[in-house]
């Protein structure tokens, strides 16, 4: 399926959940959730109530936006985090959380998961080291993510560093922002994705 290109901010409204799609805006008066916080189109306001099915297909729709991935590879996502051991929802988020252009977001490199997958895919991050610029690369614990020396003056990652505290970064990794370069310290565990999502549904829904 091809990636969505229209207005991200009504994929929050359609969520019914502020997603943080947009960096900045985000938190600014200018977010259009906070101005207009029902679902887009011209039937929005008077939405009815979601069958079981419907909520389930909203709650993966959700956590697919949240994190930038396309239907085929969510799907794919699922099957892998279904092989592994332990509760297969868990898994899941925990692997989507892993994803590279989601661990620069984290560490504050980028102000948005889509700003991360771009500047990953230009080659601006070491991993270990070596230059990865695939924004579905899974870390793992130890992993050394760092800026290129070139990129180390890039605006928009100076000016995301500067704002990061607004966000915090989870105790699974930290930062070293003098050097700009974060270390991957242990595996993402489910209290530390605080982002509201029920999980189950997801399994649920692909379950059927
Ligand atoms: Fe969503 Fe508001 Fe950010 Fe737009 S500005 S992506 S509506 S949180």
């Amino acid at each position: 399926m091809a990636r969505y290109r229209g207005s991200v901010c009504r994929l929050c409204r359609r969520e019914n959940m502020k997603l943080f799609l947009k960096g900045d805006r985000c938190y600014s008066d200018k977010c259009a959730f906070d101005r207009r916080g029902y679902p887009p189109g011209q039937h929005g306001q008077r939405r009815g109530k979601y069958s079981d099915y419907g909520i389930q297909l909203r709650e993966k729709q959700k956590v697919r936006r949240i994190y930038g991935v396309s239907e085929k590879q969510f799907r794919l996502m699922f099957s892998a985090a279904d092989r592994q051991k332990g509760i297969t929802g868990t898994n899941l988020l925990s692997n989507l959380e892993r994803r590279l252009d989601n661990v620069v977001y984290r560490l504050g490199f980028v102000n948005s998961r889509t700003q991360g997958r771009h500047l990953v895919k230009h080659n601006h991050f070491l991993v270990n080291g070596k230059k990865v610029n695939i924004p579905s690369y899974l870390v793992k614990k130890d992993d050394v993510i760092q800026l290129r020396e070139k990129s180390k003056n890039v605006q928009i990652i100076t000016d995301a560093l500067s704002a990061v505290v607004r966000r915090g970064i989870p105790q699974w990794m930290s930062l070293d922002k003098d050097n700009m370069k974060g270390l991957i310290s242990g595996m993402p565990a489910r209290e530390d994705i605080t982002i509201p999502i029920q999980e189950q549904l997801i399994v649920e829904l692909y379950s059927k």
